[in-house]
C-alpha cells in the first residue's frame, strides 16, 4: 500500500480547517516575542455569563452525565424553538441537539444526500461547508454572481435559477445570514426571493443563521417564511458558538426542519455521537431559555465603528461595510501586483495575508480559504487596543506597497 492510500481518496484531499492553521500562526509568532493583532479568529471574547457555566456545573454536581435522547434533551429542544421563535410552527420532534452547528450542517448533508447529488452554496461559502459535503458524498458547488459583479457577492434568485438549470442533480441551497466570511446580511425580501425558487425547484433551503443576533444599526434578523408551503423544504441550522460570549466550546447547535428529515437524522445521530454532552446542553438551555441580552451586540457594533473609523483612508484596500456579523471584509485586488519592501510581488490574497502577518503582526484570513481570492476577512471580535494598534499597523505596511 503506497502511503497516499492509507487515508480515503475523500478525506485524504483535505486541508486542515482554516482557522485552526491560523490559530498555529498565531502562537508561533507569540513564542517569538513578535506582536502579534489577531482579526483572525471567529470567536468573541469575555466572560462566560455565570447562568450559563452554573447550570452545567449543577448538571455535573447533580448527576445529569448519563446517556440521553440522541435528539437532545426535551427541555432543550423545545427550549430551541421559543429561542427562534418558531412554537407556533415546530414541535420539539422537529429539532435535533447537535456537537455544534458543524455537526447539524454535516447530519442535513448525510440525511438527504445521495452520492453524486449537488449541494449548493453561497458565493463566498464558510470554510467547512465543502469539506463536509464531500464527506457527505456530495459534489459542492459555488453559486457565482452574474459575471462583472464581484463587488457584491451576493446571491440573486437568477443565480440560482442558472445553476439549478445546469444541475439537475442539486438537492440543497445553503444560504448562511448574516453571512461570514463577508459581514453582508441578506434582506428578508431576498431570503424570501430564494426560498421561492428552491420551493419551486422541490429543493431543500438550509439556512445557516448562526450569527443571527449580532445584526446592527437597529435592523431585525430577515427571519424565513414559515407555512405549509415552505416547511417541507426548510432546515434551519444555528447553535450557542457565536451568539453568546465564550460558547464556541460548549459544542452545541441545532437544526429545526421536516419531521421527516429530522427523523432520518436523529436516527443517524443515535448512531454516531448519541447527541452532545449532557451538562453543557444544560448549559445551552440556561443560555437560550432567558431573555437574549443584546450587551455583546452593542459591543461589537462599537468596535465595527472603531474598526470603520480607522481603517479610512487605508491604501489599496476597500472595506465593505457591515452590516451584521462580526467580520470587516476587505477587498484587496487593488494590492496585486504591488511591490512589498522585500521585492516581492503580491498577487493572491494568501500572499496579502502572509505579507501583513510578516510585516505587521497583522492577521487575518484569507479569502481563499473561502473560495474568494482578492479578499480577507478582519473578525473584530478582539479588544479595541488591538483594532487601534493593528489597523495602524495594517495602513503602515499597505502604504509601503509600490
Ligand atoms: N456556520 C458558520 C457560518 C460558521 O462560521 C461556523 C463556525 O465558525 C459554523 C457554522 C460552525 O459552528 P460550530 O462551531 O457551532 O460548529
Amino acid at each position: 500500500m503506497h502511503d497516499a492510500e492509507r487515508i480515503s481518496a475523500k478525506l485524504g484531499k483535505f486541508r486542515p480547517s482554516l482557522t485552526l492553521e491560523l490559530k498555529r500562526l498565531v502562537g508561533e509568532r507569540m513564542d517569538a516575542g513578535l506582536p502579534v493583532y489577531d482579526f483572525g479568529l471567529g470567536e468573541t471574547k469575555g466572560d462566560l455569563a455565570p447562568h450559563i457555566r452554573e447550570a452545567g456545573e449543577r448538571a455535573y454536581r447533580e448527576g445529569r452525565t448519563m446517556y440521553g435522547d440522541p435528539a437532545g434533551l426535551a427541555e432543550v429542544r423545545d427550549a430551541v424553538l421559543a429561542w427562534l421563535d418558531l412554537r407556533g410552527h415546530y414541535s420539539i420532534e422537529d429539532v435535533v441537539i447537535t456537537t455544534g452547528a458543524k455537526q447539524s450542517l454535516f447530519n442535513v448533508f448525510l440525511a438527504i444526500c445521495n452520492p453524486a447529488d449537488t449541494v449548493l452554496f453561497d458565493a463566498a461559502p464558510w470554510v467547512s461547508y465543502q469539506p463536509l459535503a464531500v464527506a457527505s458524498y456530495a459534489t459542492p458547488i459555488m453559486v457565482l454572481p452574474a459575471a462583472g459583479d464581484a463587488n457584491r457577492l451576493k446571491v440573486t434568485p437568477a443565480d440560482l435559477r442558472r445553476n439549478l438549470r445546469m444541475r439537475p442533480h442539486a438537492r440543497l441551497f445553503l444560504l448562511n445570514n448574516p453571512v461570514n466570511p463577508t459581514g453582508q446580511l441578506y434582506s428578508v425580501e431576498e431570503v424570501e426571493a430564494l426560498l421561492q425558487v428552491c420551493v419551486e425547484a422541490r429543493i431543500y433551503f438550509v439556512l445557516d443563521r448562526l450569527y443571527w443576533r449580532i445584526v446592527f444599526d437597529g435592523a431585525r434578523f430577515p427571519e424565513p417564511r414559515v407555512d405549509a408551503e415552505t416547511k417541507p423544504w426548510l432546515i434551519q441550522v444555528d447553535g450557542m458558538s457565536k451568539n453568546f460570549r465564550r460558547t464556541g466550546g460548549l459544542r452545541i447547535g441545532w437544526s429545526v426542519g421536516p419531521s421527516d428529515v429530522t427523523k432520518a437524522m436523529v436516527n443517524l445521530q443515535s448512531h454516531y455521537t448519541s447527541g452532545p454532552a449532557i451538562p453543557t446542553q444544560h448549559s445551552a438551555h440556561a443560555a437560550i431559555a432567558e431573555a437574549y441580552d443584546p450587551e455583546m451586540v452593542r459591543d461589537l457594533e462599537a468596535k465595527r465603528n472603531l474598526l470603520r473609523r480607522e481603517a479610512e483612508g487605508m491604501a489599496h484596500v476597500r472595506v465593505w461595510p457591515t452590516p451584521a456579523s462580526f467580520y470587516s471584509f476587505w477587498d484587496v485586488r487593488p494590492t496585486f501586483d504591488k511591490t512589498t519592501p522585500g521585492g516581492d510581488v503580491l498577487r493572491t490574497s494568501d500572499d496579502v495575508a502572509a505579507y501583513l502577518i510578516r510585516e505587521a503582526g497583522v492577521v487575518t484570513a484569507s479569502g481563499a480559504g473561502f473560495m474568494q481570492d482578492g479578499y480577507l476577512r478582519i473578525s473584530f471580535a478582539t479588544p479595541d487596543e488591538t483594532i487601534v494598534a493593528g489597523v495602524r499597523a495594517a495602513k503602515q505596511a499597505l502604504a509601503r506597497l509600490t
